[in-house]
Parts: structure tokens; sequence; C-alpha cells
């Protein structure tokens, strides 16, 4: 039986890919989206892959969701949590709104889902929960407090999952992207994106099917001694 795969934000950009990637290696995926229902329903029309309108920040929504794609395609035994947001500023124009919204987007999606499947992974000794990070949760970004502490938050939660997982057949591992060429890096200003790409030492920006393909490797079952990791792919922006 083919396993069961949520990709959250799996509608556009990095998650499109990594829902169609899934699909292409034999996963029966479901996508998750909050509001573009345009962009869903063609994604749906594209790929054959349902998808799921929630908010990945709200609980019971997210159990709802959960509910909903077991009861349609079974449990869910790979957890992709992808969704995220940016609202980028300085600190001293921030609001408070902009930097709840980032976190629980970002931050507690994480929580909301891998506690929504960590039972039945539990229960039948198999899970995979890759949390998509960011270059900038590790490096820090200008205008990004809300957006850095969220994704860096990320990378915690990871390490301290994957030790209560590690005896249970479950694994939980990040990936942090560098700069992908989606919508959300399409929105920073040109001249910014160009001084972005020059400091890329493979000078161009990542594709999603780039990240895709890591989150596959972790998916594997093959991959089960990989736990506790951040996988970064980023042109070798950043090396520590
Ligand atoms: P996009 O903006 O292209 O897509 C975001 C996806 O997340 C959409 O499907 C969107 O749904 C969904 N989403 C947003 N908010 C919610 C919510 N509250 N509940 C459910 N779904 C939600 O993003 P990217 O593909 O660029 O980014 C994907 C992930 O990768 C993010 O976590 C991002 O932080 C991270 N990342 C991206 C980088 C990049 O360079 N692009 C670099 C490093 C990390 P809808 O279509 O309905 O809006």
């Amino acid at each position: 039986m083919a396993r069961v795969a949520l990709v959250t934000g799996g509608t556009r950009g990095i998650g499109e890919a990594i829902s169609l990637t899934l699909k292409e290696n034999g996963y029966n995926v479901a996508a998750n989206y909050a509001g573009n229902d345009q962009a869903a329903e063609e994604f749906t029309k594209r790929t054959g892959i349902p998808a799921y309108k929630f908010d990945v920040g709200d609980f019971a929504a997210c159990e709802e969701g959960v509910k909903n794609i077991t009861a349609d395609l079974g449990p869910i035994e790979v957890l992709v949590n992808n969704a995220g947001i940016t609202r980028d500023t300085t600190i001293n124009r921030m609001d408070p709104q902009q930097w709840e919204d980032v976190i629980r987007t970002n931050l507690t999606s994480c929580f909301n889902l891998s506690r929504l499947v960590i039972e039945h992974m539990r229960e039948v000794g198999f899970g995979r929960i890759i949390n998509i990070g960011s270059i900038n949760g590790q490096a820090g970004q200008y205008g990004q407090v809300n957006y850095a502490a969220a994704k860096s938050g990320i990378h915690g939660f990871t390490k301290a999952l994957a030790q209560e997982g590690a005896g249970k057949g479950i694994t939980v591992n990040a990936i942090a992207p560098g700069y992908i060429d989606t919508d959300m890096v399409r929105a920073v200003p040109e001249n910014v994106l160009e001084k972005i790409i020059a400091r890329i030492p493979v000078k161009r920006l990542g594709k999603p099917e780039e990240i895709a393909d890591g989150v596959l490797f972790l998916a594997k079952d093959a991959s089960g001694f990989i736990t506790g990791s951040t996988l970064s792919i980023n042109g070798g922006q950043h090396m520590y």
C-alpha cells in the first residue's frame, strides 16, 4: 500500500514540487493550502492530487483537516511541514500581528500537525516528519526577526521531536532552503534580488524541485538512520 503523505502549503511553490515528486515516487499525496482556491483548483486539475483547505496555524482546523484526509486516503505516515509566510519589516516597525502571524503559520503549525499525526506513527512504528526551515533561520536576516525566529524554532523543534520519535521508527528532519525561485522570492524587489544572487556561490536561485528531491530522500523507508538532521540546500550560500 502506498504511504499517505501530507504536504502543507502543497499547492504552490516549493510545496507543489514536493507534492508532485512524492506522487511520482508512489506516495498517496494530500496537499493543503490556506485560501488561494484558484491556485488549488488548477493544481488538482494539473496533478490529480487532492487539495485540502485549512489554516495550519489553527489546531482545531488542522484536526478537521487531518480527519478528512484520513477518511479519504488513510492515516498519514509522511508529514511535510512546508506552509510558510513572511511579513518582513524591521522590529521598530513590526506590529504584534506581523509577529504572531509568522510564528503561528511557520512554527505553531509544526506542533499542530505533528501532534495530530504522531499517535498513528507511534502505533505502527513508522513515520517521517520533514520540516521546511530556512537559511534565514540559520543565519538571521535583516527585516525578518519574526521569520528568523520561527524558522530557527523549527530547527530546535526538529531535534527535540527526533529524540522522542527515534525509538518508534519515526524520523524527524529539517531542510533549510536557500533562495528558491517561487512567488515568495519573486516578491523581493528586483535590485535586492540581484544582490542576493550575487552572494550565492552557484550564482542562481534554487529550483523548487531541488528541495523536493531532498524531501523525497528523507521520506524514504530506507532513510531510517537519518534523524534530527538539517539538510541545507542553498547553493553554498551558508556553510557552517
Ligand atoms: P509560497 O508562498 O510560494 O507558497 C506558500 C504555500 O503555503 C501556499 O500553498 C499557501 O497556500 C500555503 N500557506 C500559507 N499560509 C498557510 C496557512 N496558514 N495554512 C495553510 N497553508 C498556508 O511559498 P514557498 O514555496 O516559497 O515556501 C514554502 C516554504 O519554504 C515556506 O515554509 C518558506 O518559508 C520556505 N522557504 C522558502 C524559501 C524560498 O526561497 N522560496 C527559502 C527558504 C525557505 P495558498 O496558496 O492558499 O496561499
